[in-house]
C-alpha cells in the first residue's frame, strides 16, 4: 500500500499530536520520546485507536514545544519516535532532521508499506504495514508489519517476539 498524500497538502496545514509518552518497547533498547499524530488518513479495519483518524485533534507540535521535550529529556531519551505522520510531511522531516542534531535516534511507525525516501533518509528505523487484526503486530510471528534498520535494510521482528 502506497499513499500519496500530495494531493491532500493545503488541507492538512499543521501536525497536532494527541499524546506524548516516554516509551520502552516501541524500540527495542531506546528510551524513546513519542509522540503520537493526529489525522491518520488510513482507516485500517480493526484500527485501536480512531479517535487518531481526525485531523486536529490535541495540540499542535510547534517547533518550539517539539525542541523544549528534546531539551527536557536529553541525556535520558536516546530516541524519537513518530507514531504516524507522514502525512505532514515537511513538518516530520524538519522534525525528525532536529531531533538528529540533537543526538537522538529516529524512528516513524507507520501503517504504509513504505515512504517517501525523503523521509526514510532521515530514520535510524521504521515499522511498516496496516493494522490486520487476524496477522498481530510485531509481537506475532505471522504478523505482515516490519521493524527495519533503516541503514542496513535488516528485519528486526525477532526483537519483539518473546519466548
Ligand atoms: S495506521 Fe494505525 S492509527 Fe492509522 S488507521 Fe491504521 S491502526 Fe489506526
Amino acid at each position: 500500500m502506497f499513499y500519496n498524500f500530495k494531493g491532500l497538502k493545503g488541507l492538512l496545514l499543521f501536525m497536532f499530536f494527541n499524546d506524548f509518552q516516554i516509551v520502552l518497547q516501541e524500540v527495542p533498547g531506546e528510551i524513546s520520546l513519542c509522540f503520537t499524530i493526529s489525522g491518520c488518513p488510513l482507516r485500517c479495519e480493526g484500527c485501536h485507536s480512531p479517535f487518531l483518524w481526525k485531523e486536529g485533534n490535541g495540540q499542535q507540535l510547534t517547533q518550539q514545544i517539539f525542541k523544549n521535550m528534546l531539551y527536557k529529556y536529553y541525556g535520558f531519551a536516546t530516541c524519537v519516535v513518530f507514531m504516524g505522520g507522514e502525512w505532514h510531511q515537511k513538518e516530520l522531516v524538519e522534525n525528525l532532521r532536529c531531533a538528529k542534531t540533537k543526538g537522538y535516534k529516529t524512528c516513524l511507525y507507520t501503517g504504509l508499506d513504505r515512504v517517501d525516501d525523503e523521509v526514510l533518509k532521515h530514520l535510524t528505523w521504521i515499522k511498516t504495514g496496516q493494522w490486520i487484526t487476524h496477522r498481530g503486530g510485531l509481537d506475532c510471528k505471522n504478523t505482515n508489519q516490519k521493524f527495519i534498520e533503516v541503514k542496513t535494510n535488516k528485519i528486526l521482528n525477532h526483537l519483539f517476539i518473546k519466548n
